[in-house]
């Protein structure tokens, strides 16, 4: 059984040999069209991450050549999640800043406020257990927050930010220039407040007027039952603080899931090979499978066949948007054929194909294939 092989190139809609310029194109145009935020399709947030999946691949040389070399399972995991352990930052969620601020880093200053901080990004590795139980998970990491000493404003105890008096508070500064073509005028943030339209002439000393400090965060993290590997939770305002009071960015919980040893899983889907002697696919018989909660005992009906499957109904992994609802555990089974048999099975595999009339062994040349019957002829 393999995991269903997507085609990255299709998801973005570009062709094989597309330029970087062009795939960052498309997903731009794509991710604005499919922001769960955004879009009213019932799909769209399966859309949106499979579109973030395939550009995060695409958009980085070295996984692009290997995707395109071995295809999706060459890079081994979901498209969307980076190594585990590290912590980068911001870094992955950049571009999807650039396509909802139109370029603008950081966030996205809006002129006369104080810019948001960045979003930040943290690699979870949970058990399969875990995943199909739920699970807290208290997390720590280090991230700019809130001065303390100054309640996050910069300016220190006593004194308050003033009034940018380079743009009146606007946070912009206007130039007009004369040209040829007539007069051009040239809005830019104003470089004495960096856009914020107020200073602070007295900074505090804690921060050095930043308004945010570096600390370790803990956390405690609710993992709900049904989350699959590749899935993020956002945590809305526990990233990093902006500069001077600005609004927190969110921390993005990236989950890992640790795959089970012996049971694959598609979304709610779980699956399962059995494997049986040709005694008891035959007879039937009844055996015990892994599953969520514990072993299930499994009856395998006489005369099962190669190929077969087997339904455990609501046994499979819960859903995550219906609480309570889950898949089915799909057991498929294969027969093994016995390579080594020692004498006394071979002699009951003989006498029961005598009793079924059929042709095995070396006894097969003489009522066997055209090819046997030609060479008995010819001595
Ligand atoms: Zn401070």
């Amino acid at each position: 059984m393999t995991t269903r092989q997507r085609d990255f190139y299709a998801i973005l809609g570009v062709e094989r040999t597309a330029t970087d310029a062009e795939i960052k194109r498309a997903f731009r145009k794509l991710a604005q069209q499919w922001h769960p935020d955004v879009s009213a399709e019932s799909d769209a947030d399966a859309r949106f991450k499979e579109i973030n999946e395939a550009y995060q691949v695409l958009s980085d040389p070295e996984r692009r050549r290997t995707y395109d070399t071995f295809g999706e399972a060459g890079l081994g995991g979901a498209g969307g999640a980076g190594p585990t352990g590290g912590f980068p930052g911001f870094g992955d969620f950049g571009d999807l800043f650039d396509a909802f601020f139109g370029g603008q880093s950081g966030g996205g200053v809006r002129r006369g406020r104080p810019a948001a901080g960045s979003d930040l990004r943290y690699d979870l590795r949970i058990t399969f257990a875990e995943a199909m139980k739920g699970t807290e998970k208290d997390i720590e990491f280090p991230v700019l927050d809130r001065c303390e000493t100054c309640g996050g404003g910069g300016a220190q105890k006593g004194s308050a930010p003033v009034t940018c008096p380079g743009c009146n508070g606007r946070g912009e500064v206007r130039t007009v220039r004369d040209t040829m073509l007539g007069q051009m005028i040239n809005v830019a943030p104003c470089p004495r407040c960096r856009g914020e339209g107020r200073i602070v002439e007295d900074p505090c000393e804690a921060c050095r007027g930043e308004g945010r400090t570096q600390r370790t965060k803990r956390l405690r993290v609710s993992v709900p039952a049904g989350i699959d590997d590749g899935h993020q939770i956002r945590l809305s305002g526990e990233g990093e603080v902006g500069r001077r009071g600005g609004p927190a960015g969110s921390l993005y919980v990236a989950v890992n899931v640790t795959p089970h040893p012996s049971l694959k899983r598609e979304g709610t889907e779980l699956y399962y090979e059995l494997d049986l002697s040709i005694a008891q696919a035959a007879l039937g018989t009844r055996v015990s499978v892994p599953a969520v909660d514990g072993d299930e005992e499994v009856d395998v009906k006489p005369g099962t066949q190669p190929g077969a499957e087997i339904r455990l109904r609501g046994k499979g992994a819960p859903h995550l948007r219906r609480p309570g609802a889950r898949g089915d555990l799909h057991v498929l089974v294969d027969v093994r054929v016995p390579t080594k048999l020692s004498a006394r099975q071979r002699d009951l595999l003989e006498e029961f194909a005598a009793e079924s009339g059929e042709v095995v062994g070396k006894g097969g040349a003489k009522g066997g294939g055209i090819v046997d019957r030609l060479k008995d002829a010819l001595g």
